[in-house]
This record gives structure tokens, C-alpha cells and sequence, in this order.
């Protein structure tokens, strides 16, 4: 486990600090700090790994500047959102598919209910599979980072 900076020093700042994203002054702050604090230096080399895992997985996050608000966290707002999209768009696939069969077909209830199964089932078994595997990425990466 790291140890938490004793000085209370805010964790944003680091990743900021990385990405280049803070003022001169909030910098020069930031390698102060890293100069005196063991703690906050072993978080800044995790942070630097963490960052260097995640070029090389297959997720590859858009840039920065298409997101409305940035990254915070190590990347765990980028999977989270990836995972939300997936799963948003398989849920309204499967729903929409399901309306248009109410519609065309209402008399065929059997054969309406084994389509929307056909659809449901493999759709759910994604949505299972990539909710797993983001959470696998998320430990694992959170492993690496308490280590
Ligand atoms: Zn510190």
C-alpha cells in the first residue's frame, strides 16, 4: 500500500501534473512538494506506470480535448464511460428492436417473444462479459496503483 501523503497535498494536482494541464505556479507547487514528500513521489511514479499501462491496452481513450471534463482519476472515468456507452447503446438496440416487432408483428406473440430473446440474450451475455472485463481492468489497475 502507498502511503497516504501526510501533508494532506491534493492527488488531482499529481495527475494534472503529468497530463501538463496546470498553471506555472500550481507546477513549481507540485515539484516542491515532490522534492520533499517520499509519499507523494512513490503516487507520482504509479501514476507515470499507470499511465504507460493504459498506452498500451487496447482501450485507447480519445484525447483529452473531446472530453467536456477531464480524466480525473487513473483512467477510471474513461472506462467507466466506455463501459456506460456499450452498454447504453446494446440496451436501445435490443429495445428498439423489441418496439419494431410489437408493431409490425402484435399478433405473433410466440415468435415476437422468441425474437426479443434471440436479441436480449446475446446482448445481456455482452453487457455481462464487459462489465466484467472493465472491472478487471479497474482492479487492476487500482492494484497496481496501492501496491
Ligand atoms: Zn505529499
Amino acid at each position: 500500500m502507498t502511503d497516504r501523503c501526510p501533508t494532506g497535498f491534493d492527488e488531482a494536482l499529481l495527475s494534472g501534473f503529468l497530463d501538463g494541464e496546470l498553471t506555472q505556479v500550481e507546477a513549481e507547487r507540485v515539484r516542491f512538494h515532490l522534492a520533499d514528500c517520499a509519499a507523494c513521489r512513490s503516487l507520482h511514479e504509479e501514476l507515470v506506470h499507470v499511465r504507460e499501462a493504459s498506452r498500451a491496452t487496447p482501450f485507447q481513450p480519445p484525447p483529452d480535448d473531446q472530453w467536456d471534463e477531464r480524466p480525473r482519476g487513473p483512467l477510471s472515468l474513461v472506462t467507466r464511460r466506455l463501459g456506460w456507452v456499450m452498454l447504453v447503446a446494446w440496451v436501445a438496440v435490443v429495445a428498439v428492436f423489441a418496439a419494431w416487432q410489437l408493431a409490425t408483428a402484435p399478433e405473433r406473440l410466440v415468435f415476437k417473444l422468441f425474437v426479443f430473446s434471440c436479441a436480449a440474450g446475446p446482448a445481456l451475455l455482452l453487457v455481462s462479459v464487459v462489465v466484467d472485463r472493465l472491472r478487471t481492468l479497474k482492479t487492476d489497475r487500482y492494484r497496481r496503483v496501492l501496491k
